[in-house]
């Protein structure tokens, strides 16, 4: 047995008192108020010896609060747009395929060439088109500056979905380009266009329609195509077009000068929304983005 000397023991006696109050914090009777409101008191019965002015808290810089309603557009960079230009969002459903490499090697040229007008789009991505090869080539549109976009799992028409059904459709598709860009959620652009109140409830992202149509999936020429963006254009519109068709990919090789060269540059969703100061709502439908006045 542990002998101790008698100022020792006398000191241990002593300091009982201060062990006992020291766990009684732990073990609450019954009669003393719930650990969290002891907690809560504390600072007023014990303030802290920093005044709150210069505490470190109150150091660090303000930043407002998120609206979890609004698209966060915070870490959009539009530092590459023109104030004075025209913008025109360009979008492409239905990706990953083939050509989407077509596609992202004309948007690629063109900026190359265009440093003073670059341009960019968003893709909407179905998840049962995700392989390792096409997943590499939407890594490259993320390098590249695409934005991208949820065009939900497996192109079913959502308004004859369950919402269990509905929520997996947008949620794994989420994951899958979440691996991409680390984002937890993207814009979505219902397959066909078809949304009921159901959809708009579950979406937690805005939900993008389109101003321009191009048909570009029924077999319409190059020209058609061409000529139904050059023939529409405006700014804040969005213009739909399709991953997969060849003449599509030829249209966007005349668009993309042709449109700089009548005071428009081409950009993603996001880019449009941050650069004419118009917040996109959680759940709202939007055709067009045009500048707040
Ligand atoms: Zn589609």
């Amino acid at each position: 047995m542990l002998k101790l000397s008698f100022k020792r023991r006398l000191a241990f006696l002593l300091c009982l008192p201060l062990l006992f109050a020291a766990c009684s914090k732990q073990n609450v009777s019954p009669s003393l108020p719930p650990n969290e409101e002891i907690e809560r008191d504390f600072p007023d019965r014990f303030p802290s010896p920093i005044p709150p002015e210069y505490s470190q808290e109150q150091d660090e810089p303000e930043t407002p609060p998120v609206d979890p309603e609004i698209w966060d557009v915070s870490d959009v960079d539009i530092s590459h747009i023109n104030p004075n230009r025209k913008l025109i969002a360009f979008t492409f459903d239905d990706a990953p395929k083939r050509t989407l490499e077509n596609i992202l090697a004309v948007f690629a040229a063109f900026n190359e060439s265009n440093p003073d007008c670059l341009a960019s789009a968003t893709v909407f991505f179905n998840g049962y088109l995700f392989d390792d090869t096409s997943a590499q080539t939407v890594h490259a549109a993320r390098a590249l500056g695409f934005e991208l976009g949820n065009h939900t799992q497996s192109h079913l028409d959502l308004t004859t979905l369950e919402q269990p059904t509905l929520q997996v459709e947008i949620d794994q598709t989420d994951t899958l380009l979440e691996k991409i860009d680390g984002k937890k959620r993207h814009l979505l652009r219902a397959p066909f266009g078809k949304v009921n109140e159901l959809v708009r409830n579950i979406a937690q992202t805005p939900i993008l329609d389109w101003t321009i149509d191009t048909l570009d999936w029924s077999g319409v020429s190059e020209e058609e195509i061409y000529t139904s963006v050059y023939s529409a254009r405006a700014s804040g519109s969005i213009v739909l077009m399709h991953d997969g068709y060849a003449h599509t990919v030829s249209a966007l090789k005349r668009l993309l000068p042709d449109l700089k060269a009548d005071g428009y540059q081409v950009v993603s969703i996001s880019q449009l929304s941050k650069a004419h100061a118009c917040p996109l709502k959680r759940g709202n439908r939007y055709i067009r983005i045009r500048k707040s006045l």
